[in-house]
Formats: C-alpha cells, structure tokens, sequence
C-alpha cells in the first residue's frame, strides 16, 4: 500500500495543490489498511475541520482515485476507499469480507471476456471476496454450521 509520503507526492507530482485537508486525507489512507466509506472519512475529518461540507470531502476522494492513490470498491453496503497498493500497473483484488485485508491479483478477466465487437469498453471491474487464512480460522464455528445447514436445504 501507497505511504502517506507516497501519496503527498503523487498529488503534488500531478499539479494538486497540497492543502493541510489534503494531508490529512493522506495520512488518513496512509496508515489506515482497510476499505472506508466517504462517511467514514467525512466524520474522521469533520473532527479536525469544522463546519467542512461532505460534498469536499467526497470530491477530494474522487481526485484522488482519479489519480490513483485510491482504489474504490463497491461493497454490499456502498462504495469504500483504500490507499492504493504499491503497484503501478493495471491488477485487480482479493478482498477479505472480516479484515477488509487485500492481496493484489495480476490475472485480468477482461482479456478471456468475449465483448462484442460493436462495444467500446472504457473500464472495468473484478474483484473477488473470501476470507483470508487468519479469519477463515477465526471464524465462529457456529456460522460455519449455519452456512452448511442452508446448504442442506
Ligand atoms: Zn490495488
Ligand atoms: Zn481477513
Ligand atoms: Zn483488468
């Protein structure tokens, strides 16, 4: 993942003016490891900076994804951001539902996709939810049992 330092200077490297918002927006994506809403940051900011609209806080966020020192996800519960990884080439995630913990995945879906040939893709996306050794281990045993009885079903 990007450092705070990483992400200041990709922003002033791309002509965005380096404000003390900006910082702490930096800092915030810096040391935090998981994914967090556009309302979680506004409330981390809005602790410091009184009186800031969420609609700055939100374009903030969408500048710097556009940049690229953020990577969006949407969850089932709305779009969240993380520092991006330390890669600078197109890859996709592996994204742990309890620990939000990520792994980079360099394999691309969009090459195998069978897209017609009247369709201009633009974008895409394809990210992939589980559980990572640590949680999968940890999980309560009795949602393990729920699961496997719904299965039966
Ligand atoms: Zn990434
Ligand atoms: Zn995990
Ligand atoms: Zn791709």
């Amino acid at each position: 993942m990007l450092s705070t330092e990483q992400i200041l200077e990709t922003m002033s490297g791309q002509g965005l003016r380096i404000t003390d918002q900006r910082k702490t927006l930096a800092n915030l994506f810096g040391e935090n490891e998981g994914y967090l809403s556009a309302k979680d940051v506004y409330e981390h900011m809005g602790r410091k900076y009184s009186g800031l609209s969420f609609d700055t806080v939100y374009r903030n966020l969408r500048v710097m994804e556009e940049l690229g020192v953020l990577e969006q996800v949407v969850f089932e519960d709305g779009v969240k951001f993380k520092g991006s990884c330390n890669q600078d080439h197109h890859h996709h995630h592996m994204i742990c539902l309890q620990c939000q913990k990520t792994y980079p995945i360099n394999f691309c879906p969009m090459n195998l996709t069978d897209a017609p040939d009247q369709f201009r893709v633009v974008k895409h996306k394809f990210e992939v939810f589980g559980y990572c050794k640590d949680c999968e281990e940890n999980r309560d045993e009795e949602t393990v049992a729920v699961a496997h009885s719904k299965e039966g079903q």
